[in-house]
C-alpha cells in the first residue's frame, strides 16, 4: 500500500538545533523517514560529510542546474546558494518512503509549500537570543564574520513563524525531540493518509 511520502518542512534561524534533531529523528524512525540532501555552495565543515549532509558545489554548477529547472525550490542563505532537487523526492516516493524530511530556510519553506500544499512546515525556536548564540558560538564552525551574519539574521527568519503549522522550542533536547515525534506521528496518522488501510478492511 504505497502513498506518497509525507512532506515535513523543518526551519528555524541558524544555530537552534534543526541539524541535531534531523540526526536524531532519523535514527529513530530507522528508515522510514529519509532527509532530503540538499545541494550548497558553501564550503564542507571538517565533520560534513559530501552527499550525505549536501550535495557540495561550485556556483556555477548550481546556476547550470538552476536553469536547467532542476530543483524544486532554490534560495540564497547567509551569501550561500542552497536548493532542493526535484529528483529528491522524487527519490523518496520510489523508495516507498513514510516521510522526507527538508532542512530549508523559510524561503525554501514557502516555495515547497506553493508546490506541495499537503506539506507540514515545523519551525524550531532556540530558548532565548543569548542561548542561540551561545549554541553557534560552541558549535565552532562558523568564522567570526559568517557567525555575525548568522546571528544578526536570526530575527528576520522568527519573524516568518507565522507561515508553519507548528513551533517546537528546543531548550531540553529530549523534551523538543518528543514535540517533534509526536507530530510527525500525528501527521502520518492523518485521515486521509490512512484511508487506504480502512478501505482495505472494507473489502475483507
Ligand atoms: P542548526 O542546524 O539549526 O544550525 P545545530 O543542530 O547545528 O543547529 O545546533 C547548533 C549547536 O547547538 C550544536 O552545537 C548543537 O550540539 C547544539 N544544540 C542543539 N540542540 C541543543 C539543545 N537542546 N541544548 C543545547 N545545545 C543544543
Ligand atoms: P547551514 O549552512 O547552517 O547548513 O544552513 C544555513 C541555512 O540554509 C539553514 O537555514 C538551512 O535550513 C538552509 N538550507 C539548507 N538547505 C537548504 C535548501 O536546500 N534550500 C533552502 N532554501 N535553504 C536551505
Amino acid at each position: 500500500m504505497s502513498r506518497d511520502p509525507l512532506l515535513v518542512i523543518l526551519s528555524s534561524p541558524s544555530g537552534a538545533g534543526k541539524t541535531t534533531l534531523t540526526h536524531r529523528l532519523l535514527r529513530d524512525f530507522k528508515g522510514a523517514i529519509s532527509f532530503s540532501v540538499s545541494h550548497t555552495t558553501r564550503p564542507r565543515r571538517p565533520n560534513e560529510v559530501d552527499g550525505q549532509d549536501y550535495h557540495f558545489t561550485d556556483p556555477e554548477s548550481f546556476r547550470a542546474q538552476v536553469t536547467a529547472g532542476e530543483f524544486a525550490e532554490w534560495a540564497e542563505v547567509h551569501g550561500n546558494l542552497y536548493g532542493t532537487r526535484v529528483s529528491e523526492i522524487e527519490r523518496a516516493r520510489a523508495d516507498g518512503k513514510r516521510a522526507l524530511l527538508f532542512d530549508v530556510d523559510y524561503q525554501g519553506a514557502r516555495q515547497i509549500r506553493a508546490k506541495f500544499p499537503d506539506a507540514v512546515g515545523i519551525f524550531i525556536l532556540p530558548p532565548s537570543m543569548d542561548e542561540l548564540r551561545r549554541r553557534l558560538e560552541s558549535r565552532g564552525t562558523e568564522s567570526e564574520s559568517s557567525l555575525e551574519r548568522r546571528f544578526a539574521k536570526a530575527k528576520e527568519e522568527i519573524e516568518h513563524y507565522p507561515f508553519f503549522d507548528y513551533l517546537v522550542l528546543n531548550d531540553d533536547l529530549q523534551q523538543a525531540l518528543a514535540e517533534l515525534t509526536g507530530i510527525v506521528h500525528a501527521e502520518l496518522c492523518r485521515r486521509h493518509r490512512r484511508a487506504p488501510e480502512a478501505e482495505q478492511l472494507l473489502r475483507e
